[in-house]
């Protein structure tokens, strides 16, 4: 049986679980082609149960659209193989000071409603041996974010991952976003957006991370 008020206060709430996206056992045992069309059938219920005519011109592709969308683009980062390949490189010039990259976007989804979770992330380390190229931080996020997300958690498998690629505890993350289950449904709030913060190592002095603030613009 379903637990509905569980399941609304849950949703409402946006707790997390776990750290892990809670995925499942057999995940990957259909192949990406045969995941669209699963998604295709089912969407299409889904479109007729709500009493669309899919006859229409307009509606008829969009089970399929819907599918491939879902598989291909807003859930690519649920695949383990389409983490980004992140090559590092030895520290030579033996830079030890601190590294924004600020303003990612952020496009990702909420897990509880499925509506969009839009912002940016700023991502600050202190490199010890290694150091990456720029834009693979970006990929890195665009990567977490293209998963059914909880905003906590986002913050936290990008800083893990980041840590551990990095090869060093000090490294910082703040993601900013809108989340359309509140804007566009429940509370309707337009304005509001959600902050969340996580952080190791070096980062851990407060005089650091004001730092780290100080070099974001607009004083995000
Ligand atoms: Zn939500």
């Amino acid at each position: 049986m379903l637990d509905i008020e569980k399941i609304e206060a849950l949703g409402d709430q946006h707790i997390a679980t776990s750290l892990e996206t809670p995925m499942r056992k057999d995940a990957f045992l259909l192949s990406e082609e045969e995941k669209i069309e699963r998604i295709q059938k089912y969407f299409q219920k889904i479109m007729e149960t709500l009493g669309l005519d899919l006859n229409d011109d307009s509606l008829s592709g969009t089970p399929y659209r819907f599918a491939k969308m879902y598989v291909k683009e807003l859930f690519y980062g649920l695949s383990p193989e389409n983490r980004p390949k992140i090559s590092t490189f030895e520290n030579k010039y033996g830079y030890q000071k601190m590294l924004v990259e600020q303003d990612i976007t952020i496009d990702s989804s909420c897990e509880h409603h499925f509506l969009p979770i839009i912002g940016h992330a700023h991502v600050g380390y202190i490199p010890k041996d290694k150091v990456v190229g720029l834009s693979k931080i970006n990929r890195l996020v665009d990567y977490y974010a293209h998963r059914p997300q909880v905003q906590e958690r986002l913050c936290l498998q990008i800083l893990n991952d980041l840590q551990e690629t990095l090869e060093t505890p000090d490294v910082i993350v703040i993601v900013n976003a809108k989340h359309l289950c509140v804007s566009s449904r429940g509370i309707k709030d337009k304005e509001s957006f959600t902050t969340t913060l996580e952080y190791g190592g070096k980062f851990n002095d407060e005089q650091l991370r004001n730092e780290f603030y100080g070099l974001l613009k607009n004083g995000h």
